[in-house]
């Protein structure tokens, strides 16, 4: 009550008087002798704690400010520019904005103007679009099929999301992700990597919605577009009536008096197929693609996914530069040394140039397609720059997320009853099931209260998702996926909970019952300990030895293991033996060394790690 009366006290002394707060007997009154802040600059975004420090307050003074002003902040939350500027004016203070260009915006420097003079010619890059069941992956498949370099021995190149193929000595290359979400989920993204659309439409079906979203796309995008009349070996096929409609978006033909190319084809029989590929060639030299080969590579993600043995798996265009084995890169906020580089063939390459799709391993984290990559001279660099990288993404998800809430909405909520918001962050080991999981938690309906899944990523569970679990008290779920015991030490020390699972319906089980208060497990699982795999011993009979020093908390004979290989859990189940030296030993700790046998399970590995757990009974609140 007492509260209430103060606000409205303030608010009622709001525009009569500017020098309210220094001698009025309110909470804003400094209690302290302070040297006065008059003047401020800063460079990025600020939260409510950093504020305070520049202008030397202290930040439930910001809170309490904001609060007059109807917005909820907490000491984490992020200030946008507009929230930094109203606080300093209130204050009487003068407020200077730096803008600096980091190294690290390498998106803005990829629109930089090349010297003319340095670029040379590359092979178009090309994407296929259009209507459900046209037949994009057919054609996708023939040209794969027939196209592939001679010499190229085994032919079928493998799916790397990207593949080039060979017409008459020059070199095509197409993206191999057929469907608009790739072609919008990049453009969203400011990835721009293709170079020409190709769009499909069946002849014996015509021009249907998604041909129509095709042609937007690309004329979005600003590309030239190669119409491909698609069926013409079936029956029913009426290439008059495609001309027609498409014609109605604005792709006129040639002999119409437009400038869209049409191609008649067969892509299940290969007819035109080749003439096709050729037009192709025929526009590239019109729009004369190029880039400068002789620079560190850029260029984008296409796919990338958390490999069980490999660990993050990326397949990159370079789209300028060439990139060798050995840069150093930065991707998206992932960085890392392209340890290995294989072409869409599987073979091993040690360079590539402009236009050229390559799967590299050796990033410690798994992007983003669409992400941007970039490389640079030292890996210290690198790591420099993802950094700073992550640290401004993570200030911006948390600006995104922060606990800013008007004094309406909370109005409302109470009015509603204890309204209240689960932020959740999923991580699993592939993408598809942490979209699977994100639709599903947020389908979840138990009155009042919101599932809001703020990230949902493959890859290991890194200290980055712990950051941001933080800034916006968010849950952690991961599927099949572990964090590491710094990740664990980081999430405990923040006070983060982290629930893994590896049967999604368990998860969201969980997740309604604790939504509908109910979530009082009478056990639940504790990890104990870590040990990681220093050697291995393949004894017959026995199976495989794993020598391991015990990292953190302990290794019990009877507990439960699971073992994990880059983040990712390959096998759960329980402990063969536990030894110490020969001795059969009931718990080894953290310092020491083990020997010790996974039951029914013998693919170990040097670098795995061993996390024990037990089932313990938890008292009910
Ligand atoms: P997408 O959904 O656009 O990728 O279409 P698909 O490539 O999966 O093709 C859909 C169906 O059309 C498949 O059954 C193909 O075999 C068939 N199809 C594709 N191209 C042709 C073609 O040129 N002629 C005929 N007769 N069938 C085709």
């Amino acid at each position: 009550m007492a509260r209430q009366q103060h606000r409205r006290g303030n608010n009622n002394r709001k525009g009569n008087n500017n020098n309210r707060s220094r001698n009025t007997n309110t909470n804003f009154t400094p209690k302290k002798e302070r040297v006065e802040v008059k003047e401020i600059t800063y460079n990025g975004p600020l939260s409510v704690g950093e504020l305070a420090e520049k202008l030397n307050r202290n930040a439930s003074e910001v809170i309490k400010l904001l609060f007059m002003m109807g917005t909820m902040v907490t000491i984490n939350s992020t200030l946008d520019d507009e929230t930094i500027e109203l606080v300093c004016m209130e204050w009487n203070v003068d407020v200077h904005k730096e803008i600096i260009i980091e190294e690290s915006d390498f998106e803005e420097q990829m629109e930089e103007a090349e010297d003319e003079a340095l670029l040379e010619n590359r092979p178009p890059v090309v994407t296929i679009m259009g209507h459900v069941d046209h037949g994009k992956t057919t054609l996708l498949d023939t040209i794969r099929k027939t196209h592939v370099t001679e010499g190229e021995f085994g032919g079928i190149t493998q799916h790397i999301g990207a593949y080039q193929v060979n017409v008459k000595g020059k070199r095509v290359t197409f993206l191999d992700t057929p469907g608009h979400e790739a072609f919008t989920a990049m453009r969203a993204r400011g990835a721009k990597v293709t170079d020409l659309v190709i769009i499909v439409v069946a002849a014996d079906d015509g021009v249907m919605p998604q041909t129509k979203e095709a042609v937007d796309h690309a004329k979005a995008a600003g590309v030239p577009v190669i119409v491909a009349v698609n069926k013409i070996d079936k029956a029913g096929a009426n290439r008059e009536r495609i001309v027609s409609e498409m014609s109605e978006l604005g792709l006129m033909p040639e002999e119409w008096g437009g400038d869209t190319i049409y191609a008649d084809i067969s892509a299940k029989f290969g007819t035109g197929v080749s003439d096709l590929l050729e037009t192709i060639l025929v526009v590239s030299e019109v729009y004369n693609f190029r880039a400068n080969p002789n620079k560190l590579a850029t260029g984008t993600v296409i796919e990338a996914k958390l490999d069980k043995g490999r660990g993050p798996v990326t397949t990159l265009l370079v789209q300028g530069g060439t990139l060798h084995t050995g840069d150093a890169v930065v991707v998206g906020t992932a960085f890392g040394k392209v340890r290995k580089m294989t072409d869409d063939h599987g073979r091993e390459i040690k360079k590539a140039l402009p236009s050229t799709p390559v799967e590299i391993i050796g990033l410690n984290d798994v992007p983003i397609a669409g992400d941007i990559f970039k490389a640079f001279d030292h890996e210290k660099k690198a790591r420099q720059i993802a950094e700073t990288r992550l640290n401004n993404k993570i200030a911006s998800e948390r600006n995104a997320t922060g606990a800013a809430m008007s004094l309406d909405d909370l109005a409302r909520q109470i009015e509603e009853g204890e309204v209240q918001e689960v932020n959740l962050i999923i991580k699993a080991d592939v993408q598809g099931s942490a979209e699977a999981v994100r639709a599903s938690m947020e389908k979840i309906d138990v009155q009042g209260v919101r599932v809001n899944v703020i990230r949902s990523q493959a890859g290991a569970i890194t200290e980055s998702d712990i950051l941001l679990a933080s800034a916006s008290h968010a849950v952690i779920y991961g599927f099949n996926v572990r964090p590491n015991a710094l990740v664990r030490k980081k999430a405990e020390e923040e006070g983060i909970e982290i629930r893994l699972h590896n049967i999604i319906y368990k998860a969201l089980e969980e997740m309604e019952n604790a939504m509908k208060g109910m979530l009082a497990p009478v056990y639940e699982e504790v990890v104990i300990g870590q040990a990681e795999v220093r050697q291995i011993y393949k004894v017959s009979k026995v199976g495989t030895i794993a020598g391991c020093m015990v990292t953190d908390g302990c290794l019990r004979k009877e507990c439960g293991v699971r073992l994990i290989r880059e983040g990712v859990v390959i096998y759960t189940g329980k402990l063969g033996s536990l030894k110490r030296f020969q001795n059969d030993a009931k718990e080894v700790t953290s310092g020491y060394e083990c020997g010790l046998t996974i039951e029914n399970f013998n693919d170990i590995k040097v670098d795995d790690v061993i996390e024990a757990y037990e089932d313990q009974q938890v008292e009910p609140e």
